[in-house]
């Protein structure tokens, strides 16, 4: 995961163009994925297609010709979606148009303005500072003209037609742990989804460019809509913070309460928040006329760690046990939700007895009875087709895997049926 972070990484991303384009490519040599190309002035929802951004060099020279801020050193060094400029201007009339941060004079900061026209850059406060008074060359060799607005979607078919969506934005340039982290783990779970020998949902993922993509997307599949039942969106998923889940609009939908239910069961620190209209995709994915069951999973935050959209947000912020925490927490929510379901004890009158059915051990008298023993005690009494395995979890203060293992080997003995 991190070797694709660390390959997308230098890419300049924005919602729409060749780097968007080329980061999809780059992940179809590692899961089928089909790229998705919508046209710029495409309505959607409420909102149109932009025009396509594209950029070949963005430079400011000092009157020596030394590139003073190099946007071939940094995708960040542009303003993201700038229009095209080539000209000479005295440093004053530059300043209005760079962007540093005086907080922290040596990182640049990520900035965009696709919904205004503007042209751009960003620095390091302390390069800026520094620079003499005196005539720049300024050239942005930008395009910014209709296009199309690149997706990337891989669909993994599953027993059932109801769906669970994976979705992580795609659009940042060079940013590690805001899109790229969440990137790499879509594209290491669809792996892993996609080897298992049996799915009971079918698994949609969507690498889309954020807010315009999730709108482009749902304008276009108000048929898939109603067949999602779980979602997740993935972002900021590789710095070393402990997990933070943002709760559907929903609250209380069986996503929230798997993955709430695998976080208390990791042994790590982590957070669980309400609903809020700001963040990533969720927003579109939440908004009234949809309300679908999809959370956000996160380790820290947008917004919410010094490094979030500038420079520093780079190869070493995200570390690779993150990446793999990350995937292993997704995973176990996912099987959660794959093995849920409720059932109905066939012999509900007494426990019956599961020693003469080898499930229960022979040397009674232990003050403490064994994990597998226990579940199968509360399987049986709380399956009479009310309660929910995940429901019997939670009482029980286990596992979501032991009380399923419990079940299966209820279900081989014919003691339980599907309720
Ligand atoms: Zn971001």
């Amino acid at each position: 995961m991190h070797a694709l972070v660390t390959d997308l990484y230098p890419l300049c991303r924005s919602i729409t163009g060749e780097g968007l384009r080329e980061t999809l490519r780059r992940l179809q040599k590692h899961v089928p994925l089909e790229i998705h190309e919508v046209k710029s002035g495409t309505p959607v929802l409420d909102w149109t297609v932009p025009k396509e951004w594209n950029i070949r060099d963005a430079y400011v020279a000092d009157a020596k010709g030394t590139r003073v801020i190099d946007f071939k050193r940094s995708s960040l060094h542009v303003l993201n979606y700038s229009t095209p400029i080539r000209t000479k201007m005295p440093l004053a009339e530059l300043r209005p148009h760079l962007f540093t941060l005086p907080d922290h004079p040596d990182w640049v900061p990520y900035r965009t303005s696709y919904y205004s026209e503007a042209w751009g850059f960003c620095a390091a406060h302390r390069v800026v500072e520094a620079l003499p008074d005196g005539e720049y060359e300024v050239v942005i060799d930008s395009t910014l003209v209709p296009g199309a607005l690149s997706y990337g979607e891989l669909v993994i078919p599953g027993e059932t037609t109801d769906e669970v969506l994976l979705s992580c934005h795609s659009c940042h340039p060079s940013l590690a742990n805001d899109n790229l982290s969440g990137i790499a783990v879509a594209v290491a779970l669809a792996k892993r989804l996609a080897a298992q020998p049996r799915r009971r949902f079918t698994y949609r993922f969507l690498f889309i460019p954020g807010t315009i993509g999730s709108i482009t997307w749902l304008a276009a599949h108000e048929d898939v809509v109603p067949r999602i039942t779980h979602g997740l969106v993935l972002s900021c998923v590789g710095d070393a913070g402990g997990f933070t889940y943002k709760r559907s609009r929903r609250g209380d939908a069986p996503v929230d309460r798997a993955v709430a239910h695998v976080l208390r069961h990791t042994g790590t620190s982590h957070t669980i928040t309400d609903f809020v209209p700001y963040g990533y995709d969720e927003r579109q994915y939440c908004s009234p006329g949809f309300n679908l069951a999809v959370g956000c999973f996160m380790r820290t935050p947008n917004g919410k760690y010094p490094e979030y959209h500038t420079s520093a947000d780079n190869l070493s912020l995200v570390k690779p046990e993150a990446l793999e925490g990350s995937l292993a927490a997704v995973s176990t929510v996912l099987a959660v939700l794959e093995g849920d379901g409720r059932f109905r004890n066939l012999s509900p009158k007494g426990e019956p007895q599961l020693g003469r059915r080898g499930l229960y051990g022979a040397t009674g008298g232990a003050a403490q009875l064994p994990g597998f023993e226990f579940a199968l005690l509360w399987v049986l009494n709380y399956s009479d087709g009310s309660n929910s395995l995940l429901d019997i979890a939670e009482r029980a203060g286990m596992p979501f895997a032991q009380i399923r293992a419990a079940a299966d080997a209820l279900l081989a003995k014919g003691l339980l049926e599907a309720a």
